[in-house]
C-alpha cells in the first residue's frame, strides 16, 4: 500500500515481536500476551512511535526546502524530544513549543526526560502555559510565524505527526510488517492493543489492518481524556489516509474501537491503578512503561484480560509506542518504587 511513497530510514527496521510469557501466566494463561516493541525502533534518542510516523514526513521536509523542523507538545512530550532527534540527524534546526498539558509533579519536571535531551539535541524550546488540547495550537501558528519573520523556513510538524497529510502513513506500514512477521511466526495476532492520543498511530492501525478485515481488532485505549475528540480525530486521519493510499474500502465511526475509561484522573497524570500496571509488568517482564501514554494501554490491556474482553486462547498484541524518558518526570511517585 505504501509503493508510491518515499520512506526516509530513521529506524533499524522490523521492530522485534516478544512474548510476555509470565504476564500472560500472572493473568490466568487464558490469553497470549506478546509486545511488538517500538519503543526499541531507532537509535535516534530512545526511539518510538513518532520516529516511524517521520519517516515518511522528512522527504517532504526535505523536498521542500526548509530549514527548521516546527513542531509542539507537552513538556514532557516524547513527540517533540523524536523531532529534536530527527532535525539533529538531517541537519536541520528545530524549534520546539512546550505548553503545560500536565500538572507539573516534580521540581524537575521541565528540566529531565524527554525536554532534557531535546535541548542537548540543541533544539530552541519555548515554554507555553497553556492547558492540554490535540487540535492546532495558536503557540505553535506563532512560533512559525516567528521563524519566517526572521528569514527561516519553517516546517509543519502538528503535535504527534498525526494531522499531517503523511501521518497516518507510518502505521500502515506497522500493518504489513506485521503482517510479512506473522507469516514467520506461523499465526496471526487476534487483537492489538494501541494508546490513543493524537490519533494517527490508532488511524494508521486501521487503515492498515483493513486489508485482513482485523480494523476492529485495534483496541485503542484513551489516554487522552478528551475520546470524543479523539476518536473524530482517528476517523477523520484514518479516512483521509485511506484515500491516500487507495484502499479502496470505507472506513467509518465503527471501525474506531476506542476504550475510554482507562484516561483517569486526565491526560499526563497516572492514577493508581496505571502505577500498578506499571509496577506489575516492570516486575514480570522487566519492560518498562510511562506513566503518561504506555501505563495506561498496559492498564487497559490487563484489566480487559481480567474482564474476559479477550476470549480464550487469544493472541493479543500491546503495541509498545515508547515514551519511557518521561518518567523521569515523576520521581516523587517511584520513590520507593
Ligand atoms: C505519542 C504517543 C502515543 C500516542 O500516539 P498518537 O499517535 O498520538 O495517538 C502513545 N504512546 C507514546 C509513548 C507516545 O509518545
Amino acid at each position: 500500500m505504501l509503493e508510491k511513497f518515499e520512506r526516509y530510514p530513521l529506524t533499524f527496521g522490523p521492530t522485534p515481536i516478544e512474548k510476555l510469557e509470565r504476564l500472560s501466566a500472572h493473568l490466568g494463561g487464558n490469553v497470549e500476551i506478546y509486545a511488538k516493541r517500538e519503543d526499541c525502533n531507532s537509535g535516534l534518542a530512545f526511539g518510538g512511535n513518532k520516529v516511524r510516523k517521520l519517516e515518511y514526513i522528512v522527504p517532504d521536509a526535505i523536498a521542500s526546502g526548509t530549514d527548521t523542523l516546527v513542531t509542539i507538545g507537552g513538556v514532557q512530550s516524547n513527540h517533540t524530544r523524536q523531532v529534536a532527534a530527527v532535525a539533529a540527524k538531517i541537519g536541520m534546526k528545530c524549534r520546539l513549543v512546550q505548553e503545560s498539558w500536565v500538572p507539573f509533579q516534580d521540581a524537575v519536571y521541565d528540566r529531565v526526560g524527554n525536554i532534557l535531551m531535546s535541548r542537548v539535541m540543541g533544539a530552541e524550546i519555548e515554554l507555553v502555559d497553556e492547558g492540554f488540547d490535540i487540535g492546532i495550537r495558536k503557540s505553535w501558528e506563532a512560533a512559525l510565524e516567528d521563524i519566517k519573520d526572521k528569514g527561516g523556513k519553517p516546517y509543519a510538524i502538528p503535535a504527534g505527526a498525526s494531522v499531517h497529510k503523511f501521518g497516518g502513513l507510518g502505521y500502515v506500514g506497522f500493518a504489513e510488517e506485521l503482517r510479512a512477521q506473522e507469516g514467520e511466526l506461523g499465526f496471526k495476532f487476534d487483537y492489538i492493543v494501541v494508546c490513543t492520543v493524537t490519533g494517527s498511530t490508532h488511524a494508521g492501525m486501521v487503515v492498515g489492518f483493513a486489508r485482513d478485515g482485523r480494523t476492529r481488532n485495534v483496541i485503542g485505549i484513551d489516554a487522552s481524556g478528551t475520546p470524543e475528540q479523539t476518536h473524530a480525530q482517528v476517523l477523520d486521519i484514518a479516512q483521509k489516509t485511506a484515500d491516500l493510499v487507495e484502499l479502496g474500502q470505507d472506513i467509518t465511526a465503527d471501525d474506531v474501537v476506542l476504550k475510554t475509561e482507562y484516561s483517569y484522573p486526565s491526560y499526563g497524570v497516572p492514577s493508581d491503578e496505571t502505577n500498578d500496571a506499571i509496577r506489575l509488568c516492570a516486575r514480570l517482564e522487566g519492560m518498562m512503561t510511562d506513566p503518561v501514554y504506555e501505563g495506561k494501554s498496559m492498564q487497559g490491556m490487563i484489566d480487559l484480560v481480567k474482564k474476559g474482553f479477550f476470549p480464550t486462547k487469544s493472541k493479543i498484541l500491546y503495541a509498545h509506542l515508547g515514551g519511557v524518558p518521561a518518567i523521569n518526570g515523576y520521581s516523587y511517585i517511584y520513590r520507593n518504587g
